[in-house]
């Protein structure tokens, strides 16, 4: 098959959308799915579905989700022929940018350490037992998988980039509790507005993306329940409050790359979105070890995107990778 079926692979959460009174989200979801598979569909897809469609089925899968690679396995090896056709599978989804994952013994070593986020932020948040969560801007989903491993009632994850979908499904396709997970490729700007329907929301390595931070701060405090939780990652310059960097062009070659805030400035936006208890929980600067090219992520990654002469600045000389968790309530 290369067209996605893509009303086949949402249909729970649909239904599980209209049980929670979420009707109008079901709908707008379905235009814009429409849109973006029928109308329009990205030139890749049938060469993705092909390599999701190349994974063996398997029997007596187990899976891990709250170890530092999600992992999947069964009792027995694999044969030689399922052992082939997963290389040639996942081969087929490169490139894998966050992980890691562990396909029965196929160990998928991506870009980022992933797990090493979620070893910074996860020791602050509220237990994530039963809630609902949303993670914005989720990438291949790895931490929608940890979030599900504290068990978490229901996650969804948005992210516009198709290949993380599929890199999902290929997770997904060994899973159980599928009905409690979902990676939809949408836009945070494409959710209808006060959806008020998470406990916990997510947006990691997001915000610096949006031309206008304190629209997205908005729009996240809009998916939440009142009481609810957000957890905010994102890069940070150094500087009193009030400062922020805003990058002439390039930031780390990245594009599309706006505001860096203080940790100050950022409380501050907060503060004026009208959050509560905005708390600073981590800083750490991103190093080489956490963000580089691997054999399953080939192209050029931070070491390249640094002062060769001064690794402490990135290639346009603007101050290295910081980032920053922040934790904040909504009232
Ligand atoms: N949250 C993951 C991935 C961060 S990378 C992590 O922290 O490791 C940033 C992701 O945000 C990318 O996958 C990109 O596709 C996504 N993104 C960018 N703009 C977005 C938007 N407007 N809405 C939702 N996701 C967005």
């Amino acid at each position: 098959m290369t067209t996605f079926d893509w009303q086949g692979c949402f249909a729970p959460l649909f239904d599980d959308l209209d049980s929670r009174g979420l009707q109008h989200w079901r709908i707008l979801l379905q235009q814009q799915l429409h849109k973006r598979f029928d109308e329009n569909p990205h030139g890749d897809i049938a060469r993705w579905l092909r390599a999701l469609n190349t994974l063996p089925d398997l029997t007596g899968v187990e899976s891990k989700l709250n170890r530092s690679a999600i992992t999947l396995k069964t009792g027995h090896p694999l044969s030689q022929e399922d052992a082939e056709k997963l290389e040639q599978g996942l081969r087929g989804l490169m490139p894998w940018r966050k992980g890691p994952f562990d396909f029965f013994g196929t160990y998928i070593d991506t870009e980022w350490r992933s797990d090493w986020k979620w070893d910074r932020v996860s020791p602050y948040l509220s237990d994530l037992g039963g809630r609902q969560i949303l993670d914005v801007g989720c990438g291949s989903g790895y931490h929608c998988w940890r979030m599900l491993g504290e068990g978490a009632g229901r996650v969804i994850g948005i992210d516009p980039g198709l290949l993380f979908l599929f890199q999902f499904l290929s997770v997904k396709h060994y899973v159980g509790a599928k009905n409690r997970i979902d990676l939809l490729p949408v836009r945070m700007e494409d959710l209808p507005a006060k959806l008020e329907a998470f406990d916990t929301t997510f947006s990691m390595g997001v915000l610096y993306h949006r031309r206008s931070p304190l629209d997205h701060l908005l729009e996240l405090k809009d998916t939440l329940r009142p009481g609810g939780e957000l957890v905010l990652e994102t890069l940070i310059a150094e500087g009193p409050e009030g400062y922020s960097l805003m990058p002439e062009d390039r930031y780390g070659q990245m594009r599309n790359v706006w505001f860096l805030p203080s940790c100050d400035t950022l409380l501050r936006w907060l503060d004026r979105t009208g959050f509560r208890n905005a708390r600073v929980v981590d800083v750490t600067e991103t190093t080489v070890e956490e963000q580089r090219s691997t054999d399953w992520m080939r192209f050029q990654s931070l070491q390249d995107f640094l002062d060769p002469d001064d690794p402490s600045k990135t290639v346009e000389g603007y101050p290295g990778p910081r980032r920053a968790t922040v934790i904040a309530d909504k009232p």
